[in-house]
């Protein structure tokens, strides 16, 4: 189980103008694929077709081999765990926040998931553990403590298929690695994970696809990459 399948898929919202051209690639169950090119490139388009944020307008798109244009909404998202760029939390604590969606979760796999998002200090760093507020009443967190909660969250859920849209991008660089491959060492063969990217550099991909004007230009993995250049 975790297949994707992009199979010519083309997106515009002016037909003159079109976002992503006939873009084709399969990811083999439970590996790391990377969408990597620079701002505007199409990288998030991808994603959030996958989750359809927005609809399908040519190609195909299949995940385990179902057309995801034909199942419903729900379904679709509760394979999904989608990690975005802006993290919105509540104003409650971190436990709530990772725990959300998920209330029977247990303690144990709440700090296991906030362990592995590189949050658990934050957690059990203030005498009040649990009290730790992430809104305007308590505590702040910065942006990249909201991206680990949100990360923390989609680690728990543990679903077939991880997206990450420039999810550790608020993060410096040695975090960004340290979170990348500490999920790649939970989700080893079960979860599928396309991440978006502007560099290479970060991530642990079984596979890079490098995106410019809504074309895939580069394929490989980072050493074939490398190589190339
Ligand atoms: P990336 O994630 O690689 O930065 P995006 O997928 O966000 O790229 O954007 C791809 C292209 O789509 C960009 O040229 C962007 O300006 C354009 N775009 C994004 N949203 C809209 C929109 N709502 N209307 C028109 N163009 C858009
Ligand atoms: P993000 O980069 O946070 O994913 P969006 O996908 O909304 O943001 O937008 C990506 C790019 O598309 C941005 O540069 C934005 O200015 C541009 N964009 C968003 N909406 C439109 C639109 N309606 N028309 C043209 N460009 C847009």
């Amino acid at each position: 189980k975790g297949m994707v399948e992009f199979n010519n898929v083309s997106f515009y919202y002016d037909p003159s103008k079109p976002i992503l051209q006939n873009i084709t690639f399969v990811v083999p169950p439970g590996q790391t694929y990377a969408l990597v090119g620079p701002s505007g490139a199409g990288k998030s388009t991808i994603i959030r077709l996958l989750f359809r944020f927005y609809d399908i307008q040519e190609g195909v798109i299949r995940m385990d081999g179902q057309d995801i244009a034909m199942v419903t909404q729900s379904s679709l998202r509760q394979q999904i765990g989608v990690v975005p760029q802006d993290t919105v939390l509540f104003n409650n604590d971190i436990r709530y926040n990772i725990r959300y969606g998920r209330v029977s979760a247990e303690d144990e796999d709440v700090e296991n998931a906030a362990r592995a998002a590189d949050i658990h200090e934050r957690i059990l760093s203030f005498p009040e553990g649990y009290k730790t507020m992430v809104g305007e009443r308590g505590l702040k967190l910065s942006g990249g403590e909201k991206q680990r909660v949100a990360i923390a969250r989609t680690i728990l859920k543990a679903p077939n298929f991880i997206l990450l849209d420039e999810a550790t991008s608020a993060l410096d660089t040695q975090t960004e690695r340290n979170i990348q491959s500490s999920l790649g060492k939970i989700c080893e063969n079960r979860t599928t994970i396309i991440v978006a990217h502007r560099l290479s550099t970060i991530i642990h991909a079984d596979q890079i696809l490098v995106l410019k004007d809504g074309q895939i230009v580069e394929r490989g993995t980072h050493e074939e990459l490398l190589e190339k250049e």
